[in-house]
């Protein structure tokens, strides 16, 4: 028998990312003492072999079965689980959870809000090119691009590996796979945030005439583009991926909010 009633006031957080495990934690804190029997829980992905626990509970692995896609899966899940709320906030490059989030939700009728941190934008002393895939990107350098900082992650790399004129500079928080190959290369492990004294001295230092990388937006690593802009440098930045059109906030404390709302009224 599960611990908790089958009426349980229910959040379910599409998480995989730093905002999702923050929101558990303030879900759980704030709305714990005022929402009697309420259950909190984070659905994650599985791709990383071990994640962070989040507050509340924790459920891993996608929805999708034999004879169900992702979108139905979830909404037997929700109706399984008699989830009241659904707040989505995957990765700005997580292409497909938020659209098959939107139609389980709309199937089983429970409301859903994105949580997402504000994409960049660009100001008027940006040297910007926004593209829509890594091609693109990779395209965009051809001809026009000598020393490239590349910080587009180490599964984004191949389209790159043509490019045998240029050299670049990658950065990626694990090494990227051997197989891949470049003409001139110098590799740096490094995880975030990045400061922006280092990120000025590692664009000088390297005399990098292109940053590539992908519009993650947030603080932990935008000191690249604040220092791309002092030294006038090229950045040619991914768009984030379309997204269903549905309420969204970018702060965690809003989002607990929309679920007290929801969960109370429920
Ligand atoms: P995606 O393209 O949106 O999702 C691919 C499939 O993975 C989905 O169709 C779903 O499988 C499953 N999935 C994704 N998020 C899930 C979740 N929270 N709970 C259960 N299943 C989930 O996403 P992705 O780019 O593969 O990223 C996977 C996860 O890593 C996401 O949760 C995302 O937040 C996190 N992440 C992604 C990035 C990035 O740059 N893409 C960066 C940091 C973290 P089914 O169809 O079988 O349900």
């Amino acid at each position: 028998m599960p611990a908790h009633l089958p009426t349980s006031p229910t959040l379910l957080i599409l998480g995989g990312t730093g905002e999702g495990f923050a929101l558990a934690e303030a879900a759980v804190e704030r709305l714990g003492g005022e929402i009697a029997g309420l259950r909190v829980i984070t659905s994650m992905a599985g791709r990383v072999a071990t994640p962070r626990l989040p507050a509340g509970e924790l459920r891993v692995g996608g929805f999708s079965r034999a004879d169900c896609s992702g979108s139905e899966g979830l909404a037997h899940y929700l109706r399984d689980q008699a989830v009241a709320a659904v707040i989505d906030a995957t990765h700005p490059f997580a292409a497909r959870m938020g659209w098959n989030a939107a139609a389980a939700c709309a199937q089983a009728g429970v409301p859903l809000l994105r949580l997402e941190r504000p994409a960049w934008q660009p100001g008027p002393e940006d040297r910007w090119e926004q593209v829509s895939d890594w091609p693109a990107a990779a395209e965009a350098l051809r001809g026009r691009a000598h020393r490239v900082f590349l910080t587009v992650g180490r599964q984004e790399l191949a389209p790159f590996t043509a490019l045998d004129d240029i050299w670049f500079l990658i950065r990626s928080v694990e090494a990227p796979d051997a197989s891949l190959t470049f003409a001139r290369r110098e590799l740096l492990l490094a995880r975030g945030p990045f400061h922006l004294e280092d990120e000025r001295a590692l664009l000088r230092d390297h005399r990098i005439d292109t940053i590539v990388c992908k519009n993650s937006g947030g603080t932990a690593t935008d000191a690249k583009l604040t220092a791309a802009r002092e030294q006038g440098i090229r950045v040619v930045m991914l768009a984030r991926p379309a997204r269903p059109d549905l309420p969204a906030v970018p702060k965690v404390a809003a989002a607990v909010a929309w679920a007290r709302d929801v969960l109370r009224a429920g």
